[in-house]
């Protein structure tokens, strides 16, 4: 089983094409609840799009850039650790493996031997907790996030596209629920956990966030 190291992605994946989902269609529904015509809804929804897009992509390179730095920092400390007293740190990481169950001789053998093929990258992976699967790459994270907030985005868009303009506001509201339980179903399953209870909990508050900007939608939409 390996879905610890596929779940990281896929969650995010699946975050972003929700949030796209949500605030798209959230987006749409207030403008089209205060009666505009089909393009304003159109041009109004890719502004979502992209603005969308940006902003996950932006906050997404920031945070992992931070991790990129910390993780980045601590290498170098460790790296001056072996360096300056490498039999300290043989001990340190001995006792780590003592912590986890090796008895006192087997710790200091496995920590010399894997110290002697590569003395930084045991100490990166049992100390810091620092892997090759964890390590940031905020570039990557980026570009991920506005994908998948995008394709979810596209997803209440299309429906605005192929609608006639009464059924705008019900068919959008309708569509991008099912989007949201079919994501539901899929990120459950991909990470093994049960599909219901994750399916409900994400349509509900997808409902939630639509209708309350609806609401809004219909009061200024009245107003004006
Ligand atoms: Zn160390």
């Amino acid at each position: 089983m390996h879905l610890v190291s596929r779940i990281g992605w896929l969650r995010a994946a699946v975050l972003g094409a929700n949030d796209g989902i949500v605030s798209t269609a959230s987006l749409i529904l207030g403008v089209a609840a205060a009666s505009v015509a089909t393009g304003q809804v159109l041009v109004t929804g890719i502004a979502g799009l992209v603005a969308g897009a940006m902003s996950m992509a932006a906050g997404e390179y920031v945070s992992v850039s931070s991790q990129a730095d910390t993780e980045q920092a601590d290498l170098a400390r460790e790296r001056a650790e072996l360096a300056a007293q490498p039999a300290l740190e043989r001990e340190e990481l001995a006792r780590i493996y003592r912590a986890r169950g090796l008895d006192e001789r087997l710790a200091h053998e496995v920590a010399a031997q894997l110290m002697a093929r590569d003395a930084l990258a045991a100490h990166a992976r049992d100390e810091l907790g620092i892997s090759e699967v964890t390590t940031a790459r905020p570039i990557q994270a980026a570009l991920a996030s506005a994908a998948s907030f995008s394709v979810g985005a596209a997803l209440p868009l299309l429906m605005v596209a192929v609608l006639p303009r009464p059924w705008l506001v019900a068919g959008v509201a309708l569509a991008s629920l099912g989007f949201l339980a079919l994501l539901g179903t899929i990120g459950a399953r991909a990470g093994g956990a049960a599909v219901l209870r994750p399916t409900l909990r994400v349509t509900f508050w997808g409902a939630f966030a639509m209708a309350v900007t609806a609401g809004v939608g219909t009061l200024f939409g009245a107003a004006v």
